[in-house]
């Protein structure tokens, strides 16, 4: 099993950070805001008033009624409560899903790229990563003709995230049912549809595969607190799913991590009750940081780039750089770009590699806008 490369950039950054050395760091998915107010009272009240105890495996009562009414508020999904299960992170729900989905040798398929872990925890639980590759020019989405040819008898399970990490894309609900289409002839197979930038989202739509009622029935969403409401270390996740699945992922976390922590469970329900106009300046932020990391991205030679729609990250092919030697240093990777960008220009990203394209590196936007000009101005005096 690798290590997680976002979550080892990011550690290798914060060791040079503590040499003393200057890095600006643009590899972790952690937005730079504080959590909103709103949401800090809610679990400083839940300390002031004792919450303390266990939770329940699959999460509070009112909290999963706040995860229905929000999935049925923002994604016109309807799921009992027997159908949610709360975990310690989005990250955990995908562990238990895989683990007690996969069997030894299932496949899973990938859409390339995709995001680090999907990869890792599907070995980890006995499955085999099939990746399907894709390419800039598509915005880095499969097409219903490459996902057909990626099943075979044992493909087990789809997994992909929309807006995506790390290339932003969003599919479109048209896009969806072509995919779809294709899913409808095996029944056998589950997609698990990670929505958790589901509102840092530049589009106005965001779909989700599960709204399709021959889908519902074989479709789990993941979701939770992390991006959204910058909630990363609180560690809060969810999945809605079909109930034999939600069952399942109650039992496998009951031998485990037992109900996700109780403070950020009580803020979460304030999060999810309230209006995503509350975070919206979060939003209007990352879409102005996308702006300008996309124009000073221009002006490097050798970056091509998407225009991501959703997510914090641009992702951008420099394989121009393959077979040339900068300041001595010669590049023959992404991973050999990333280091240099680390040690040249102080720039942590992280390597296309771990997301399945080894032609890309990942640079996160979720920094302020004065680390993303002074990292851009560094990148671009290493570069060229
Ligand atoms: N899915 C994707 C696509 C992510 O980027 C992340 C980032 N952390 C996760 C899942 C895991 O999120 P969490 O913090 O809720 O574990
Ligand atoms: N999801 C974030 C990222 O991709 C956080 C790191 C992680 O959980 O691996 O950078």
């Amino acid at each position: 099993m690798a290590t997680s490369a976002t979550l080892a950039m990011a550690a290798k950054a914060r060791e040079l950070r503590e040499e003393g050395k200057d890095i600006i760091g643009l590899s972790l998915g952690e937005p730079d805001f504080n959590i909103p107010d709103f949401v800090k009272d809610a679990a400083i009240n839940a300390i002031n008033e004792n919450y303390h105890s266990y939770t329940p495996v699959d999460g509070y009562a009112d909290l999963k009624k706040a995860i229905i009414t929000k999935f049925k508020r923002d994604n016109h999904l309807d799921y009992k409560p027997n159908q949610i299960v709360v975990s310690t992170g989005a990250k955990q729900s995908l562990a238990n899903l895989a683990m007690v989905l996969l069997n030894e040798g299932d496949e899973v398929l990938l859409p390339a790229p995709y995001w680090v872990s999907y990869s890792d925890i599907s070995k980890l639980a006995g499955g085999v990563p099939i990746e399907i590759p894709t390419t800039i020019e598509s915005d880095f989405k499969i097409t219903p003709e490459s996902l057909k040819a990626a099943i075979t008898p044992k493909t087990k399970m789809m997994i992909y995230s929309s807006p995506c990490n790390p290339s932003g894309s969003v599919y479109t609900k048209e896009e969806l049912r072509a995919l779809a289409d294709v899913l409808v002839d095996y029944p056998n197979i589950i997609v698990i549809s990670d929505e958790i930038y589901e509102h840092i989202n530049f589009t106005d739509n965001h779909a989700s595969m599960a709204v399709f009622e021959d889908m519902y029935d074989r479709t789990v969403v993941v979701n939770g607190v992390s991006k959204a409401y910058s909630m990363t270390g609180w560690r809060i996740g969810y999945i809605g799913g079909p109930e034999w699945i939600a069952r399942a992922c109650n039992k496998m976390q009951g031998q485990i991590t037992s109900g996700a922590n109780c403070i950020a469970q009580r803020a979460t329900i304030i999060a999810l009750e309230s209006s995503p106009s509350k975070i919206q300046y979060m939003i209007d932020a990352f879409k102005e940081r996308r702006k300008l990391i996309l124009g000073l991205l221009s002006e490097i030679p050798g970056f091509k780039t998407n225009q991501p729609q959703g997510a914090f990250y641009v992702f951008p092919d420099i394989s121009y750089f393959f077979g040339k030697e900068l300041q001595g240093v010669k590049i023959n990777t992404a991973s050999d770009l990333s280091m240099y960008l680390l040690e040249k220009a102080n720039v942590a990203t992280v390597t296309g590699d771990a997301f399945g394209s080894p032609n890309c590196i990942r640079i996160s936007y979720a920094a302020s806008e004065e680390n993303i000009i002074e990292a851009l101005k560094r990148i671009k005096k290493a570069l060229t």
